[in-house]
Order: structure tokens, then sequence, then C-alpha cells
């Protein structure tokens, strides 16, 4: 096991202050990474200095701390698009995934008519699909779902299908966060170009854990959240190709978005801040830009190569246990472990887990299509980062095999 020894964990789980909290008299073992991630001291500091040192609005003063404020905001802009490899006019800051896909499913779902159709798959989580299905409603334009394969995989076969000249609009999950499966992005940007459709990608459990090119993945818009990638919570990213951005409506109007004001009518900023109405998360966006710098320290390439052997080896441990069955592709090792245990329902897994400091998440996952699909009421995940250690796993695993003596099986 030599990526063991490619991070030195021992020392990153140093800079995390919540890592050594004791739950129940026991170490945190903190597996709930895809709800959200745990903080590094030098993300919480950057905020109590913006608070205690140069509090001030953006864009808007003259004055030396607003100067100071717009600067370091206006870096984490430039601090995210070349995390991504986008341009600075690409990204805007929003609230977070979910307001970034509201904010596409209002711009791009009110420019459809009567009988264009939208192609989702069944893994959304629901902040992408019940903003598309609420706008298909008003507009009337319809909604295709791409299935799974029965080992966990988008069914690339009938993506094909559905995939037509009546398609506009393509947007799908990356990594799924209820079961784990990574999605071919690539090849389905190609496919939704060759019809003329854009594509939108649902990253927001991708960024985190892996190098994401969006001149390489070839797609039109990006979306993620900062808290699931050492962020606080509050603040996300919409990234757009330029000249898909100049094109699109904004999605909220008021301060900060406008370049001149009549009573009639209005003309609006430059990008990216024609899509950043109002008071923007200051704090939150210089908090993503020292994330991006610490995940930038650590190097994404190392993240992912320990994360591939730390997620494989509980994939292992864990499949080896009588009666658990383990949801998702059996050849794709994402962060994400979703699993059941035969007649014991996840939240009382997650009650007996939480007895023994582990923190793991029982239920439908913000995904209740795909639970349909797969015929249960939710699963129990697990899920990862880099500072999590093998011994972690280790702790899950014996903390399952004891839930299974609780309900008397042996
Ligand atoms: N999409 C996916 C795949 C997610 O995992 C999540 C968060 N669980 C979201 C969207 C929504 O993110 P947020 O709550 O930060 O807006």
């Amino acid at each position: 096991m030599k990526t063991k020894q490619l991070l030195n964990v021992e020392k990153i789980r140093k800079d995390f202050p919540v890592l050594s909290t004791k739950i129940n008299g026991q170490n945190l073992v903190y597996l709930d990474n895809a709800a959200t991630a745990q903080k590094p001291e030098i993300v919480i500091q950057s905020i109590t200095e913006f608070y205690t040192k140069y509090n001030a609005n953006v864009h808007r003063g003259i004055h030396k701390l607003s100067e100071i404020a717009t600067l370091r905001f206006e870096l984490a802009h430039k601090k995210v698009s070349e995390f991504i490899n986008a341009d600075f006019e690409e990204i805007v800051f929003t609230h977070g995934t979910t307001e970034s896909l509201n904010l596409l499913a209002y711009s791009l779902g009110t420019e459809l008519k009567t009988g264009d159709e939208v192609v989702l798959t069944i893994m959304e989580h629901h902040s992408n699909l019940v903003p598309w299905q609420q706008m298909a409603k008003k507009i009337g334009f319809k909604l295709k779902f791409i299935g799974i394969t029965s080992d966990g995989k988008l069914d690339m076969a009938q993506a094909k299908r559905l995939i037509t000249e009546n398609t506009k609009i393509v947007s799908v999950v990356h990594v799924s966060n209820a079961i784990g499966t990574v999605t071919p992005v690539k090849e389905l940007a190609d496919l939704a170009h060759k019809v003329g459709a854009v594509i939108i990608v649902d990253a927001a459990q991708s960024v985190p854990h892996m190098t994401i090119n969006v001149r390489e993945l070839d797609c039109d818009f990006l979306v993620f959240s900062g808290h699931k990638m050492l962020g606080p919570t509050g603040i996300g990213v919409l990234y757009g190709k330029r000249k898909l951005l100049e094109k699109m409506q904004p999605f909220l109007y008021g301060g900060n978005m406008i370049n001149e004001v009549k009573l009639e009518d209005s003309t609006w900023a430059n990008l990216p801040w024609k899509f950043e109405a109002g008071t923007p998360n200051i704090a939150g966006a210089i908090g993503l830009g020292v994330a991006v710098d610490y995940l930038n320290s650590i190097g994404m390439k190392n993240i992912e190569a320990y994360e591939k052997e730390l997620s494989g080896y509980a994939h292992e441990q864990l499949g080896k246990i009588k009666g658990v069955t383990i949801y998702g592709p059996k050849d794709e090792r994402s962060c994400v472990l979703s699993f059941n245990v035969e007649g014991i329902h996840p939240h009382d897994i997650s009650t007996l887990l939480n007895r023994d400091g582990v923190a793991i998440r029982g239920g439908h996952h913000c995904a209740m299509p795909l639970m349909k699909e797969l015929d249960v009421s939710g699963t129990v995940r697990a899920s990862f980062y880099f500072y999590n250690t093998f011994e972690e796993v280790d702790k899950l695993v014996e903390s399952v095999i004891k839930s299974r003596k609780v309900f008397g099986y042996d």
C-alpha cells in the first residue's frame, strides 16, 4: 500500500481542529464528507481575519478597507478560476451548488419552448432535478432521464438514444453523492454538442477530490460548493463558457450587477458581476480562496491517488462483512461508499455507529428517485476525504460488525 505514505495524513490532520474532537468518549471518525468537509485552521483564520482586520463591502468604497476587501475577494475569484482552468470572467460566486443549478434552470429554461427536451439522469441530487421539474411545468419543455445499468454505471447506450435533435440541455451529476458512480462527462459533452445542446455538470462531489479541467471536459457549465472542499458554507461556484454567460439573462437583479440604471430600463455589468447581485458572501469567498490554496499545497493528484487507495480498502473490507450489500460500480472507487446491512435500517446503523464516534449518514441522500430505482428506502453512506486514515476505515468496519451483533446477527 505505497500511497498510504504518499500523504503525511498524520501531519495533515493537525491542521483540522475538529478532527481531534471526542464523541461519546471516543475519537471522532468523520466519514460524512459528502455532506460537508471539515475546515483547516488557515481557512477558519482567514474568515476571522476578514471580520477583525478589514471588514468592508466590496466594489463600492474608495476607502482603504474596501480596497483590501475587494482585492481579496477578486483574488478568490482568480484562485477558483485557475483551480479548474477557467478564465476569471467565467467564474460566478453563488451560495452553493443548489443556487448555481437554480440560476441555470431559470436562465436557460426560460429560453426553451414546448417540445424542447432536457436530459438528466436518475441519479441526480434533488437540486439538479427539482428546479428543472418546476421550470418544465411552467415552460412546457420535456424531461428525459438516463438510467443506470445493473452494475450501477450510467447507461450510455440509453444516453445515446435519449440525446437527440430535440435535446437543448443535458444536465448530469459528475460523481453521484448517493452511490459514488462517476459519469463519463466528456463523452456526454460530445453527445450533447453533436446535437447542438449545452451540457451542465454538477461537480459538487468531484471538484473536491480530483483535478478538474473545464477545457478538457469541454462542459458548458460546471457547478460546485465551497463547503465540500474545505471552504465555508454559503459560498459556491458557477462556471460557464464566456460566450454563453454573455448571452444569458441575469437570475437576480439589484445592486452590483448593473452598468447603468434608468427608470425604465437597465444595462448589465461585465462578467462575472452581471450574475452577482447584492452584497456577496465576502468572508466565504476569501475562505474558499484559502481552501483552494490549501488543496493546491497538498496537490490534487496526491489527493486523488490516496483517496483511491483508501476507498478501495474500505470497499474491500466492508464487502467481507456478512449481510452487507454495496451499491454502485465495483470497479470505480470514488469517495462515496454506499451500503446496506441486511435486516437493519440505515438510520439504526447511523445511531449505533455514532455511539462509537463514527459519523456517517443514513437515508435517501437527496436522491429519492434513485432509491426507488434501487428498491431501497435508503442506504448507509460513508464518504471519505484525504484526512481520513486506514485505521478509521478499520474502526468503521469494526463498528458495523458490532451493530450486526446488537441486532442478533452472527
Ligand atoms: N449535488 C450533489 C451531487 C451534492 O452532493 C450536493 C450536496 N449534497 C448538492 C448538489 C447540493 O449542494 P449544496 O447543498 O451545497 O447546494
